[in-house]
């Protein structure tokens, strides 16, 4: 099982500036100063295995949309502006022969509709054409409505009812384990403004957790929490769990205590106590630069050791960026 990141950012997108492109090549000049390059293999070398990540290349853009993939059918969660490009891929492999014209089947999972979740759709190719199947599922009820609404004037100008696409929406039931796509699927209602869902997906013996917008206080601030949080055994033992870290500790506690996001406080400490085996820091603060969101994965190993009296711990810490592939 792989799961692809298609968009990371949290809240809205984030494009990256002329500025900062050109800051990122002074660096590189920089760190390049006095070598000699035979060939281009030897300047991609230099780049992929000398320059850190923050001067070679960047977090990204757009807002969340990941994939997983293991079969034939597209497992998706959440339908943010990496939709779009998720889309555009699909339509490359068409025309490269690797993927039928139409007839493709697309499940896309929501965690609920704030704009940054949604705002892909109208853009995704795939839902335009004939004889390709949409399947949109998610807890809340009225799932449809979310998105014809989204696609009504003034807002879009091309209505829900124009895409050719057989699109239909599946509202899922929280108590039991949904079959889909050949995985085992089941839900949890999360803290976030309006309420939002995670999911978690099974299959050969591998799961995945994608879990966005969601608080979690931090050990220090809520020091009752036991073995009964819900959440502890909702990312048991996972393979990958995809946490909503959007914010540093000094945000999350003090100023935006709250606003239905959590911290990498508490993605340690709730990944160490469920003995997840790999943490991905995920739905990235959109005014974050990419030295900051260097940073904060720096912090996050830090706190790790520093939560396991500084001895290695095997957890596994990655922070999302579009175009990232992780093998499970
Ligand atoms: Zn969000
Ligand atoms: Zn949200």
């Amino acid at each position: 099982m792989r799961v692809y990141f298609w968009g990371t950012r949290g809240s809205l997108p984030a494009s990256i500036t002329a500025e900062t492109v050109r800051k990122k090549i002074v660096r590189a000049l920089n760190a390049a100063k006095g070598r000699t390059f035979e060939d281009d293999g030897e300047i991609e070398n230099f780049i992929d295995n000398e320059l850190p990540f923050t001067v070679s290349k960047t977090y990204g853009s757009n807002t969340a949309c990941i994939e997983i993939k293991n079969g034939d059918e597209y497992m998706i969660c959440d339908a943010g502006t990496g939709l779009r490009d998720l889309g555009n891929h699909h339509m490359k492999l068409i025309e490269q022969g690797l993927q039928p014209r139409s007839g493709s089947i697309f499940h896309i999972f929501m965690s609920h509709f704030h704009w940054d979740h949604i705002q892909g759709f109208p853009f995704f190719t795939p839902a335009y054409i004939p004889g390709n199947q949409i399947r949109i599922y998610g807890y809340h009820k009225k799932l449809k409505n979310v998105f014809a609404k989204q696609q009504s004037q003034p807002y879009f100008p091309v209505p829900l009812t124009a895409m050719n696409a057989d699109i239909q929406f599946v509202t899922l039931d929280l108590g039991k384990t949904a079959a889909i796509g050949g995985f085992e699927i089941s839900g949890i209602e999360q803290k976030h403004p309006g309420v939002s869902y995670g999911f978690r997906f099974q299959k050969d013996g591998k799961s995945v957790v994608y879990s966005s917008d969601a608080e979690h206080k931090t050990k220090s601030e809520s020091p009752a929490r036991d073995e009964s949080y819900p959440f502890l055994k909702f990312f048991k033992g996972v393979d990958l769990l995809i946490f909503d870290a959007q914010y540093d500790w000094n945000e999350a506690v003090l100023s935006k205590e709250d606003w239905g996001h959590s911290s990498y406080v508490a993605a340690v400490e709730l990944s160490v106590k469920a003995k997840v085996k790999r943490l991905c820091l995920f739905h990235n603060e959109p005014t974050y630069t990419d030295d900051k969101l260097d940073a904060l994965l720096e912090d996050t190993k830090n706190y790790l050791s520093v939560y396991n009296n500084r001895k290695p711990h095997p957890l596994v810490i990655d922070l999302a960026y579009d175009g990232q592939e992780i093998e499970v």
